[in-house]
C-alpha cells in the first residue's frame, strides 16, 4: 500500500470510528476510487471496509455488504490475516444488523479465528465483542458474558478507548438484558442489582467514549444509558443523558437517530407524556422503516406498541406488538437455535402470549362510543350470574331515519351523545354498546322493582335531550325491554330483554318493558 493512501485511509478509519461516519464515508467512497485508479489490493480492500463499517454505523447496513464481502476475497486471496478478521467482523456486524443471527455467528467465529493468527490485541477485542453480541442478540447472556468480558480486558490491554467503549456499552447491555430476564421471573430484588450494575458499566463506557471524543459510541452509550435509568426511575438522569446526545456536534445516520428517538419516545412515556412520545416514536417508525437495522426496528415497534396502548389505541398496539415479536423471533436465529435458545425463546413467547392476550382483553372499548363493547358485556354478564341484578336492552327508536334524514355522519354523532349520556348516568349502572344503535345497561344489586325509574328516567331524558344541534328538527327517543335475575336467570335473560324490547317497539316506541308488573305504558310519556 504506497505509504499516503495508507495514512489517508487510517485517518479515515479513524473518522468514521469516532462518530463523524457520513464524512468519513464521502472519505472512503474517494479513497476506493483512488486506491482503483492505481490498482493497490490492500488499500482497495481497506476502503471496502471503511466503505462497510461506515454504512452500518449510519444505518444502511444492506449498502455494505457488497463492499464487505470484496474486501474479505481479497484480503483472503492475499492471505492478511488482520484484513480477513477485520473484514469477517464488519460483515458479522452487518449480519447481526440484517437480522440473520445464524450467519453473523458463523462469520465472527471466523473473525476470530483469523484475528487469533495476529498479536493486534485492540483487533482481537474489536472481533470478539462481535462474536459476543451476536450472542447478547440471540439472548445468549450466559455465552456471551465471558467473551465480554474478555474482549475487555483486551481492549484495555490495547490501550484502545473506542473498543473499550464498545465492550462496555455491550457489557451493560448485557446486564440490561439479564436484569429485564430476572424481573420477568419475579426475582425483583436481583433485577435492581443488575441494572444498577448495567448502569454502572454503561455510565463508564460514556466517561471513556467522551473522554476521547467518539462520538458513535458516545450517542449509543448515552441512549442506553437514559433508557436504564427511565426504567430505575431515575427520569432526572435520563433526561440528562438524552439531552446531552441532542446536543452532540455532527451529523448522524438513521442508526442512531432512531435510537434517540424511541428512547426520548419511552422516556416522555414514563415522564407521563404519552401524547408526545407517540409523535417521537411515529417519527423513529418512519426513520425504522428506511433503516435496514432490525433491532432498530423491533425496539421502536416494541415503544410504539407501548405508547399505543397507554393511550388506549389497542388495535394498533397489537398490530405493532405482533411486528415486533416477527422481528424478535427472527432475530433468535434459525441454526443456532439451541436448547438455551429454546428454553428462553419459550419463556419470551409465554411472555408474548400473555402481552398479547392483554392488549385483545384491552381491545373490549367501542371505538365510536367510548363505551365498552359487546365482548366486555359478555365477561360482565357472566360475572353476574349468581347474583341480584337488572338488565336492560336499550335500541334507539327508527334510527334508519336519522341516517337516511340526516346523514350517517350525524347518525353517529348520536351514537356518540347516547354512549356519553350513558356513560355519566348513575354510578351504579354500567353500559355497553353491544352493536349499531343497541346499548346493554346492567344495574348490579338492583331488583327490577329498583332498576325500572332508573332506565324510564334515561329513557326521558334521552328524549328530552336536546339534539337539534346536530341536524335541524333532530328528535331522538328510545326503547327499552328489561329483566332482573330474580325474574330470570343465564342467558334466557338476554333473550327475554330481547322480546320485552320488541314489546316496547310494537307498544309505540320510547317507552320501558319490564315484566308484567313493570310494563307499564301510563309511565312512559309522550
Ligand atoms: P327501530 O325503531 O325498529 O329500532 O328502527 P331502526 O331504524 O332503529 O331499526 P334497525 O335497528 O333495523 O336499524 C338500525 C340502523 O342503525 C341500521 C344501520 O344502518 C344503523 N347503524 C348501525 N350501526 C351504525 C353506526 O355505527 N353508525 C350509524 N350512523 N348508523 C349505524
Ligand atoms: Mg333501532
Ligand atoms: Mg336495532
Amino acid at each position: 500500500m504506497s505509504n499516503e493512501l495508507k495514512s489517508r485511509l487510517d485517518l479515515c478509519w479513524e473518522m468514521g470510528r469516532t462518530g463523524r461516519s457520513p464524512e468519513a464515508l464521502v472519505e472512503a467512497q474517494i479513497l476506493l476510487i483512488e486506491a482503483r485508479r492505481v490498482g493497490d489490493q490492500k488499500a482497495i480492500a481497506f476502503a471496502l471496509t471503511c466503505n462497510a463499517w461506515f454504512c452500518l454505523q449510519l444505518g444502511y447496513a444492506e449498502e455494505g455488504i457488497d463492499c464487505v464481502v470484496e474486501a474479505r476475497s481479497i484480503y483472503e486471496q492475499l492471505e492478511v490475516d488482520w484484513g480477513l478478521a477485520l473484514s469477517s467482523a464488519v460483515h458479522s456486524w452487518i449480519m447481526l444488523e440484517l437480522g440473520l443471527s445464524d450467519l453473523a455467528f458463523e462469520e465472527a467465529k471466523l473473525a476470530l479465528d483469523a484475528a487469533e493468527r495476529t498479536d493486534d490485541l485492540s483487533l482481537r477485542s474489536f472481533v470478539m465483542s462481535c462474536k459476543g453480541m451476536t450472542l447478547l442478540v440471540c439472548r445468549q447472556d450466559e455465552l456471551a458474558t465471558p467473551i465480554l468480558e474478555e474482549a475487555l480486558e483486551l481492549a484495555d490491554r490495547a490501550g484502545d478507548a473506542c473498543t473499550i467503549a464498545l465492550n462496555l456499552i455491550n457489557i451493560g447491555y448485557s446486564l440490561a438484558s439479564q436484569a429485564e430476564a430476572a424481573e420477568n421471573e419475579g426475582d425483583v430484588e436481583l433485577g435492581r442489582r443488575l441494572w444498577e450494575r448495567s448502569a454502572m458499566a454503561n455510565d463508564r463506557a460514556i466517561e471513556v467514549a467522551r473522554g476521547y471524543g467518539d462520538l458513535w459510541n458516545l450517542r449509543i452509550a448515552l441512549c442506553n444509558g437514559a433508557e436504564t435509568y427511565t426504567v430505575m426511575g431515575e427520569l432526572g438522569l435520563a433526561e440528562a443523558y438524552l439531552d446531552e446526545c441532542a446536543d452532540l456536534d455532527g451529523r448522524t445516520g438513521p442508526r442512531e437517530e432512531v435510537h434517540y428517538l424511541y428512547t426520548r419516545g419511552e422516556f416522555l412515556l414514563r415522564n407521563g407524556q404519552p401524547e408526545e412520545a407517540l409523535q417521537v416514536c411515529h417519527q423513529a417508525a418512519r426513520l425504522a422503516a428506511n433503516s435496514s437495522q432490525l433491532d432498530n426496528k423491533a425496539n421502536t415497534l416494541r415503544r410504539l406498541s407501548e405508547v399505543e396502548a397507554r393511550l388506549g389505541d389497542f388495535q394498533s398496539a397489537l398490530e405493532h406488538y405482533r411486528a415486533y415479536h416477527e422481528i424478535f423471533v427472527r432475530q433468535m436465529g434459525d441454526l443456532t437455535r439451541r436448547r438455551a435458545q429454546i428454553a428462553e425463546m419459550q419463556l419470551q413467547n409465554r411472555q408474548w402470549r400473555a402481552q398479547v392476550s392483554r392488549l385483545e382483553t384491552e381491545a373490549h372499548e367501542d371505538a365510536l362510543t367510548g363505551l365498552p363493547n359487546r365482548r366486555a358485556f359478555d365477561a360482565r354478564f357472566n360475572a353476574l350470574q349468581g347474583q341480584v341484578f337488572s338488565l336492560a336492552i336499550l335500541d334507539l327508536d327508527h334510527f334508519k331515519l336519522v341516517n337516511d334524514r340526516y346523514s350517517h355522519m350525524v347518525g353517529d354523532a348520536v351514537l356518540t351523545r347516547t354512549g356519553h349520556l350513558l356513560l355519566g348516568w348513575s354510578e351504579e349502572m354500567q353500559a355497553f354498546r353491544l352493536g349499531g344503535e343497541e346499548f346493554a345497561l346492567l344495574l348490579p344489586d338492583f331488583t327490577a322493582a329498583a332498576a325500572w325509574p332508573v332506565f324510564d328516567a334515561l329513557r326521558a331524558a334521552i328524549g328530552t335531550t336536546f339534539w337539534g344541534d346536530l341536524g335541524q328538527g333532530l328528535m331522538v327517543t328510545a326503547s327499552i325491554g328489561m329483566v332482573d335475575s330474580v325474574e330470570t336467570g343465564g342467558r334466557a335473560m338476554m333473550e327475554e330483554a330481547d322480546r320485552r324490547l320488541y314489546a316496547a317497539k310494537n307498544g309505540g316506541r320510547n317507552r320501558v318493558v319490564g315484566s308484567g308488573d313493570f310494563t307499564m305504558p301510563r309511565f312512559a310519556r309522550r
